[in-house]
């Protein structure tokens, strides 16, 4: 499994289309100070189904739609489009290559996508899910994030030790199943 590229189109500070290819290995990404390299990396969490607008650095989830500069109006939607290489099936599907397509509207409309199919926000967090790629993982660790963990209640510490276990799953499930 790979991350094969992002593509980026009214997200935050990226106004225009744009799309980063990754080639196998390391990748850095360097620029700048306010040139958008955090903003990159919050759009592949928000892609994966990111929920929280504080997380993200803004007030409400719309503060993620390029909200205009000097020279370029604000625009009223934010797209953001990752895929991975999926070949060895490591993510929960038969799909080879995948395809996550997340948009957001000023009105409050939003979309999921998993290969051009319209989809729910549950299908793309199952399909990360005990990956250790997705929104509770360490794949992503941000600012604060070490602390947190130091810091957190006893509770919240197993949650993560779950997680990385991979009975989150299970339990979800159970959860789920309860309910019904
Ligand atoms: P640093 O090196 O300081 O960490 P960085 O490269 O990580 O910088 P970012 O934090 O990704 O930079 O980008 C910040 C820039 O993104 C700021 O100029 C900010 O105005 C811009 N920005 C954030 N949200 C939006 C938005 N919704 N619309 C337009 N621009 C935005
Ligand atoms: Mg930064």
């Amino acid at each position: 499994m790979r991350l094969i590229s992002l593509e980026l189109n009214g997200f935050k500070s990226f106004a225009q289309k744009t799309k980063i290819e990754f080639m196998p290995g390391m990748t850095g990404i360097v620029g700048p100070n306010g040139s958008g390299k955090s903003n990159i990396i919050e759009a592949i969490r928000w892609v994966m189904g990111e929920q929280s607008a504080k997380d993200l650095r803004g007030n409400k989830m719309a503060d993620v739609i390029f909200a205009g500069s000097d020279t370029r109006k604000p625009l009223n939607r934010a797209e953001v489009a990752i895929t991975f290489d999926n070949q060895d099936h490591y993510l929960n599907s038969d799909y080879s290559e995948i395809k996550i397509t997340r948009k957001l509207y000023r009105t409050g409309e939003s979309q999921y996508l998993i290969n051009g199919q319209e989809c729910r926000l549950k299908d793309v967090l199952d399909l990360f899910m005990d990956s250790g790629l997705g929104r509770e993982s360490f794949s992503i660790i941000s600012q604060g994030r070490v602390e947190a963990i130091f810091n957190g209640k006893p509770t919240d510490r197993r949650a993560v030790i779950e997680e990385v276990a991979g009975v989150a799953k299970y339990k979800k499930n159970k959860t789920t199943a309860e309910k019904r």
